[in-house]
């Protein structure tokens, strides 16, 4: 039988240490590990055995946080990064050629934004941003150079919910892969491989981590990609690799004996991607880093449930204050993603969502800055309970339409509802908003 989700967030990837008796996860903190002899060393170079290398390509810290998300995704294998940007880089690193196209949700994270529209094009990826809920307008951007189509799953900060099985069909009839960014739902709230997606990235920084230390990134491999039968699209998986002698990863680790009960799994995408992208671009997780995501981790199912509580009860509460004009939360019955939300989020719609004030641009400026208890800042998902207002700082450079169209109109505050008593979080606003 398979363990519980709030099991697994303790045990998975963590046995005791078999040399120490250690209980909790050791620290590693080395940049390189000593090889037995020769033979040793020449074989875990060629990947022919796998262990341990150097810090860069993995670490036994990072290596035990890397089995226990893929195992919470329910994924075959995971590749801890440095960032959740840099698991995206890494990911598209893979999968992209020059010329190739990412199809892209409009409601992504703007950091995502920011990396996919800007820095991608200095490799000549190429992307196009489209209304996920728009199901004929994805359809039409499916063309020939299409390898990505990739989309949150509860995307910020518009609180909308991505329709996952809709968008994998388009892509498995387009034969392209489905990534999904699992941030802001993390995987207790919404598996995203379960619904068809073929690969999950996640920022460790914000719930999974969850208490606002430590920035780290994950990408977990689903193992469901049929590589070898799309060689043409995505030849770093599906064909020889000179720089490894001639390895070609669909077929060296499409099948692998390392599923429960000894089943074959397909990691070939995790592997390309530790032994190419990871090797040569180099965004390693540092291993305290791992430690500390690993600890937050233990708790994610707890304090999720904390968050969706209390984001519930704050989002109920600003629905009928006189100063605010609209809430959207996918966790109101009202709300228009309600339904989806009970498909996809069935434990919460999460910590995170945006309000508007009939004040507008002036009275969101007032509310961030009479807040005590919560913390003006750019950061979700921490235990604390956090406020901007992006219109003055993180879109500030947008005109008045652009910043509409992002979701982040001049009357739009965000909040990521901290695991306080909700009774004081509330209290906070209501002094804050008193000052409008
Ligand atoms: C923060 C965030 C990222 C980027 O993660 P970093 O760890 O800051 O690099 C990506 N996607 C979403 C939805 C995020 O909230």
């Amino acid at each position: 039988m398979t363990q519980g989700f709030s099991t697994r967030a303790l045990h998975a990837g963590a046995a005791p240490d078999p040399v120490t008796g250690s209980r909790a996860q050791p620290i590693h903190q080395t940049s390189s590990f000593v090889f037995k002899d020769a033979e040793h060393a020449s074989k875990l170079f060629a990947l022919q055995e796998f262990g341990n290398i150097y810090t860069r390509l993995g670490n036994p810290t990072t290596g035990a946080l890397e089995e226990r998300i893929a195992n919470l995704e329910g994924g075959t294998m995971g590749v801890a990064t440095a960032s959740g940007h840099a698991a995206q880089l890494l990911a598209f690193h893979v999968l992209m050629e020059p010329g190739a196209k990412i199809v892209a949700a409009k409601q992504l994270y703007g950091g995502s934004i920011n990396q996919l529209g800007h820095a991608f094009k200095k490799f000549g990826w190429d992307v196009e941003f489209v209304d996920m809920d728009d199901l004929s307008a994805v359809e039409a951007a499916m063309d020939d150079s299409v390898r990505v189509l990739f989309t949150e799953s509860l995307a910020n900060p518009g609180g909308v919910i991505t329709d996952i099985e809709a968008i994998a069909e388009i892509a498995k009839r387009h034969g392209v892969v489905y990534m999904v960014d699992n941030t802001m739902a993390s995987p207790y709230l919404c598996r995203p491989l379960s619904h068809g997606a073929n690969i999950v990235v996640n920022s460790l920084t914000k719930f999974i981590g969850g208490h606002g230390n430590s920035i780290g990134g994950m990408l977990v491999d689903g193992g469901t990609f049929d590589w070898k039968a799309h060689a043409d699209k995505y030849p770093t998986m599906a064909t020889p690799q000179a720089y490894y002698n001639d390895l070609n990863f669909a077929e060296g680790f499409g099948a692998l004996p390392l599923g429960p009960d000894g089943s074959n799994v397909d990691i070939a995408f995790a592997i390309a991607t530790r032994a190419f992208s990871l090797r040569d671009l180099g965004p390693a997780l540092s291993p305290f880093n791992a430690f500390m995501i690993m600890t937050g981790c233990e708790t994610l199912p707890l304090r999720m449930d904390k968050h969706c509580d209390n984001a519930t009860a704050v989002a109920k509460y600003l629905s009928s204050h006189e100063k605010v004009s609209w809430v959207q939360y996918a966790g109101l019955l009202e709300d228009k993603y309600y339904e989806r939300g009970r498909k996809y989020c069935p434990n919460g719609a999460g910590a995170v969502f945006t309000f508007g004030l009939k004040g507008g641009h002036e009275a969101g400026i007032k509310l961030v800055e009479s807040v005590e208890l919560f913390s003006h800042l750019a950061n979700i998902g921490d235990t604390r309970s956090l406020i901007i207002h992006p219109s003055s700082t993180t879109h500030s450079q947008l005109s008045d339409a652009q910043k509409a169209a992002a979701g982040a109109a001049p009357d739009t505050v965000r909040v990521s509802v901290g695991i306080e008593d909700p009774a004081d979080i509330i209290a906070d606003l209501e002094q804050a908003l008193a000052q409008i």
